[in-house]
């Protein structure tokens, strides 16, 4: 990254830039190298101004939530990695906004679905609470539709408001290809607010959710640092049940194991690299096949100059 960028990026309002950031420290993982710059932003002209700079220098970048399901390379990312920050938290609903009984709840994409979760419920609404448990923000929850069995960003989400370096414009959710643990937002653009659909909480809402809560605890090993599920559920079958069949659970890598908890999760115990928890990711997808003839696909995101795909 050029030094006129640099000084660009160091001096431009809203922005926090830090260079030579090791991405170790911003994802759930705990491992990855440095990226060039990390841009923390903290208003929508700022975001915009910094789309057109980047794209002016033609210099690669991608987005950062809490990194809770991204597994950065070690040898980092030439680019810029950027993170929303204040200026992109807010929370709000309009009450009755889609009818009668139907409320609009509005969030930034900076926002954790933690705190989602405590404005909802403070706000005695019901809709999204299948989102319990999950340690990301909303920007992310959407760009990977996430969800759990009780539900998934896609049923509950109206629309998303997108920016790119010509400004921000909202998209309705049909429009963004969401699907199990996937989106198709357009090139170059960053989910920067959401707007969901809510209701009014039911009585069982509250024991909804400490459902959802409780089985996390008692099934996934939270302790450790991780990324959550490595593996999409193939069609009709876990993926957890698969590893553990074909023998891998408790396996290790270096610092990387298949968690003896819950196979479709691979912790780090310590010290470990990426390219020890991709070496794991390799040998399930791997060893799956050969015993099971299942292709299985994951849903961690590689980021970073990874010199090869698993
Ligand atoms: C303990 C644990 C439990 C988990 N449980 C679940 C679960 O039950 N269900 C589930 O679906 N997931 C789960 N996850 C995975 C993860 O929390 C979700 O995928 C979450 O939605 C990711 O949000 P994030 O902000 O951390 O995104 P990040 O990990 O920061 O990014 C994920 C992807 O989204 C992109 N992205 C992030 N923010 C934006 C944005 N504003 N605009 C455009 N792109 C963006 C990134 O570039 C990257 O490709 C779990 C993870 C952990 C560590």
């Amino acid at each position: 990254m050029n030094a006129t960028l640099q000084q660009q990026l160091a001096s431009t309002p809203g922005l926090r830039a830090r260079f030579d950031e090791p991405m170790a420290a911003h994802t759930t993982y705990k491992v990855g190298g440095p990226a060039a710059a990390f841009v923390e932003v903290h208003s929508p002209d700022a975001l915009v101004r910094l789309l057109a700079l980047l794209a002016a220098a033609a210099v690669p970048w991608l987005v950062l939530g809490n990194g809770s399901n991204a597994l950065f390379a070690d040898r980092g990312y030439s680019g810029a990695v950027l993170h929303l920050g204040q200026g992109f938290d807010h929370v709000a609903v309009a009450r009755d906004a889609g009818g009668p009984g139907t409320h609009r709840l509005s969030a930034g994409a900076a926002l954790s679905v933690t705190r989602l979760l405590r404005f909802v419920k403070d706000e005695q609404l019901s809709g999204v609470e299948f989102l319990g448990g999950i340690p990301g923000t909303v920007g992310g929850a959407v760009r990977m539709n996430a969800g759990t069995a009780a539900g998934e960003v896609s049923a509950t989400l109206e629309a998303a408001e997108l920016t790119n370096a010509g400004g921000a414009s909202w998209v309705p959710a049909a429009a963004l290809g969401l699907r199990y643990r996937h989106s198709e937002l357009p090139e170059g653009s960053v989910v920067t607010a959401a707007r969901f659909a809510v209701r009014d909480a039911d009585p069982d809402m509250r024991q909804r959710l400490d459902a959802v809560l409780a089985y996390r605890k008692a099934t996934q090993p939270l302790q450790a640092p991780s990324c959550g599920s490595v593996f999409a559920n193939p069609p009709g079958d876990h993926a957890g049940r698969l590893i553990e069949a074909a023998g891998l659970k408790g396996h290790t890598v270096g610092g990387a194991q298949v968690s003896e908890q819950h196979a479709n999760w691979i912790i780090n115990r310590g010290g470990a690299s990426a390219a020890d928890v991709h070496a794991l990711i390799a040998l399930c997808r791997r060893t799956v096949f050969e015993r099971f003839g299942v292709e299985l696909h994951h849903e961690v995101q590689l980021l970073g100059d990874w010199e090869v795909t698993a």
